[in-house]
């Protein structure tokens, strides 16, 4: 499979280009050439296990010899504390794929340990280095250092909003000892961060010169780890159901995991309705429901990895959405950079893609939502998997279930819990074991030149 970059200014690429360089050079994203009709295999796939059914996904889109890609993808799943991966429990009226089993309990997880293999598998048959710049919200940074750390040919810089993630949060990666992990605490918000991992980005020279590479949702690689567990997530419901379609709800921040699943859905998954869940961060939902997509400034809240208002994965779909025309998605991305806004033109009540539904779960809502699935059915959710669950109780049908994507364990969030249930009991062995542990960190201004300085400083 080839990839072409969603601002059309390149020529097609291979998988491996694609995954090692992240962002296409002239500041698009990567997409696959085209979409595989997966129809005439859903029933055999119905029954496979993960480790076999991610195998089948995927080897339609990475040009790898099967038994290496067996390999990686058996040796990421092995990491996963849950026989079946992500496992599906029906509770209180929705279906909850849980998506948190993996080493730092976050679904990025299921992405991020598939890529810190390939990584080091073209690596080491390229002998080449790679040095992984990222900005994360919280969640990718830990996933992303447990993907790689200790990983030959790999050093990984992660840039965080200093204060802004939960302390667990900022534990599970300043604690990891490894030599090849850098944790930089910048003050300012994730945006700034994003924006900055961006702007060194799109510096081609100081890119080529330091071997850059991305593992933020806009790789390609953790595009594609995900589409699996909407096959198998899916496949459990409609087991478990006798159902023939389902609703799925996603708690969404930078329209990484939701893409997923709609490309799942073009793929011919039999998904009625995909469903955008946001906090009070609702740039995403806005747009769906009236076409403008209009940057609004963050606001911090308890699920700190959807406090996004520019989604990065949002090109991808755009280009779909236009018609697979990168000029208009060029000129749609240069009005937006210039003016914070970008219309879509013809968007009556129905929203913009009658694919998609969109809903904001304000705080109080997300804390009811947890007070209410624990006190009633003895079931924890983290604050994202929350918003999601409110969301998607809004647009529940007699006639198909509806999947839930749990995206945090509650211990990351155990705060939050606590404010929700009025008790201390989210906790989880792995992030008790970190609490005296001793952290490195750098703290940054949200300046490009201050990161920039710190890479070269770093990188011999
Ligand atoms: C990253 C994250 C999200 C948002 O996922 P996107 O792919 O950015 O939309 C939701 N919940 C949790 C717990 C996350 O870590």
């Amino acid at each position: 499979m080839n990839y072409i970059s969603t601002r059309g200014g390149e020529t097609a690429v291979d998988f491996q280009t694609a995954v090692l360089t992240g962002l296409a050079r002239d500041g698009g994203l990567f997409l696959p050439a085209e979409i595989p009709d997966v129809r005439p295999e859903l029933t055999a796939w119905a029954s496979l296990d993960y480790s076999a059914l991610a195998l089948e996904v995927m080897r339609r889109f990475a040009d790898l010899p099967a038994d290496d890609l067996r390999a990686m993808i058996g040796g990421s799943y092995a990491t996963f504390r849950h026989p079946d991966v992500t496992p599906v429990v029906p509770v209180n009226g929705v279906h909850i794929l849980e998506l948190f089993h993996g080493p730092t309990l976050a679904f990025k997880d299921v992405a991020l340990q598939f890529l810190g293999r390939v990584f080091e598998y073209y690596l080491a048959q390229s002998g080449r280095r790679l040095n992984i710049l990222a900005a994360t919200s919280g969640d990718t940074g830990s996933a992303a250092i447990a993907g790689v750390r200790g990983r030959r040919g790999i050093r990984i810089f992660v840039l965080y909003p200093h204060g802004r993630v939960s302390p667990a949060q900022e534990r599970q990666m300043t604690t990891v000892p490894d030599n090849n992990v850098f944790c930089l605490a910048v003050r300012g918000s994730f945006d700034d961060c994003q924006t900055i991992v961006k702007t060194i980005f799109n510096d081609l020279a100081f890119r080529d010169r330091y071997e850059l590479g991305a593992v933020n949702s806009i790789n390609w690689a953790r595009l594609l780890a995900q589409i699996v567990y909407y096959f198998y997530g899916a496949f459990r419901v409609m087991a478990q159901t006798g159902a023939r379609t389902v609703r799925i709800v996603v708690p969404t921040g930078n329209f990484g995991d939701i893409f997923a699943g709609y490309l799942a859905a073009r793929m011919g998954l039999p998904i009625s309705r995909m469903i955008l869940a946001t906090n009070e961060n609702d740039i995403l939902a806005r747009f769906f429901n009236t076409g403008v997509y209009r940057r609004g400034t963050v606001q911090a809240t308890l699920s700190p990895s959807m406090d996004i208002q520019v989604a990065s994965n949002f090109e991808r779909y755009l280009y779909y959405l236009v018609g697979c025309d990168p000029r208009e998605v060029c000129r749609l991305m240069e009005t937006f950079a210039h003016s914070g806004k970008l219309r879509l033109d013809g968007v009556t009540g129905a929203g913009v893609d009658p694919l998609f539904a969109a809903g904001t779960c304000m705080t109080a809502d997300a804390l009811a939502t947890i007070r209410e699935f624990y006190e009633q059915h003895g079931y924890l959710l983290d604050p994202h998997s929350a918003v999601g669950v409110h969301v998607g109780r809004q647009f529940l049908s007699p006639a198909e279930p509806m999947l839930a994507l749990a995206t945090a364990h509650p211990a990351k969030f155990s705060e939050a819990i606590c404010k929700a249930t009025g008790r201390d009991i989210a906790h989880h062995p792995v992030l008790d074991a970190l609490a005296n542990l001793p952290q490195r960190r750098t703290v940054l201004p949200a300046e490009t030149e201050a990161v920039r300085a710190f890479l070269r400083e770093h990188i011999p």
